[in-house]
């Protein structure tokens, strides 16, 4: 069955009945458990779970552990456009909002490239607003052909595309693609998604899966946590990932769990994810998901971070910035961010942090040829 289909079984209402039938027996239970159901990651999430973090932070761990080791992989992410048609109420680059807008030259590109190539990272993250006229697959693929001699893994994170547009980015030298549904309710999708092509639910569910039958080799889908109740849109985004795993099975799938951050514009109307939420969603999705790598942003600080990297986190970003040429134009150059960041520490720093809490930073774990 499609994924839509799986989506189509469940219901808000039904959900909220589940989380709340959960009881502390049954917790104990499946965080003892080899493999886990869908029904079982409810209980994880469920309200109910919160007194047995512990017991799950235990369980995390030692299947971080296993499946992973004691290592953390470091990317940038290199913003080239931020001209978008869209109108995602929670967004700073929206079309409506009065930033400035930017697109960066292919010269551009190479100095960010050198720049970021420089602090020693092969691995890294292109992201664009969603407009076809002002960064189109042809713009995108010219920068992927002047990044590839940089970088030895680069990831695209831009509006969806099709399958063959997916292929020929393949062909260029992408092996990532990072495409969030930011919330899968499809009324509370509606809602915050008022205007532009990413008002298309279903096209936007299905990219990952379409990158995925064009040949990349890792996905990663994620919601925006805050735009809906937490424990139903984490519930939906790893089974997301889980139904993306047992279909494309040598396929890397991971997933990110972003929280809303301030932003330029007005959008108010956000649910609270506190910091014990998110790290209950951590060991949830670590627990059924042993073999997905975890994101964790640079929206959280620093501290936190640092706190939530033995439970299950496999990949963290280092020297952000989500300004168009952030990482080398000057201040006057500078262009306003898509939303701001916490962890302002560089490659370096965190290398550092790393070592210290005895991890391993890897900064190439992929060879394109
Ligand atoms: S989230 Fe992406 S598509 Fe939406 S307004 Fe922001 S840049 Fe555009």
């Amino acid at each position: 069955m499609e994924f839509r289909g799986i989506l189509k079984q469940y219901n808000a209402q039904d959900l909220k009945n589940k989380f709340n039938a959960v009881s502390a027996e049954k917790i104990k239970t499946i965080i003892s458990k080899d493999k886990l159901e869908s029904d079982d990651l409810l209980v994880l999430l469920s309200p109910q779970a919160e007194p047995y973090l512990e017991l799950m932070a235990q369980k995390a761990n030692q299947l971080t552990v296993q499946y992973f080791g004691k290592v953390i992989q470091l990317y940038t992410p290199l913003y080239l456009s931020n001209y978008c048609i869209n109108s995602c109420a929670y967004c700073g680059f929206k079309a409506e909002n009065s930033s400035q807008r930017k697109k960066l030259s292919l010269s551009e590109v190479k100095k960010e490239a050198e720049f970021i190539s420089a602090t020693g990272l092969k691995h890294i993250l292109i992201l664009t607003g969603d407009s076809r006229q002002m960064s189109p697959v042809s713009y995108i693929q010219q920068c992927v052909e002047i990044l590839k001699d940089y970088f030895s893994s680069i990831a695209i994170e831009t509006y969806a595309l099709s399958q063959e547009e997916y292929a020929q980015l393949i062909r260029a030298g992408i092996d990532g693609v990072t495409i969030y549904q930011e919330v899968y309710d499809r009324a509370v999708y509606a809602k915050v998604h008022l205007n532009g092509p990413k008002k298309d639910y279903d096209f936007r569910l299905d990219a990952a899966q379409r990158a995925l039958f064009a040949g990349i080799r890792t996905a990663n889908v994620g919601v925006l946590l805050g735009l809906n109740n937490w424990r139903e849109e984490v519930f939906f985004m790893a089974m997301h990932a889980g139904y993306l795993q047992e279909k494309f099975l040598s396929a890397e799938i991971g997933v990110s769990v972003p929280r809303i951050k301030p932003h330029l514009g007005d959008f108010a109307d956000i649910i609270p994810v506190s910091d014990k939420n998110l790290t209950q969603i951590i060991l949830a999705l670590r627990i059924f998901l042993p073999r997905a790598g975890i994101n964790l942003s640079t929206r959280e600080t620093a501290k936190l971070r640092d706190d939530l990297l033995a439970l299950g986190i496999t990949r963290i970003s280092a020297g952000s910035t989500t300004a168009v040429g952030g990482h080398t134009l000057n201040y006057e150059q500078n262009q306003d961010e898509q939303f701001q960041i916490s962890d302002k520490r560089d490659v370096a720093q965190i290398k550092q942090m790393l070592q210290q809490k005895q991890y391993q930073p890897v900064l190439k774990d992929w060879l394109r040829w």
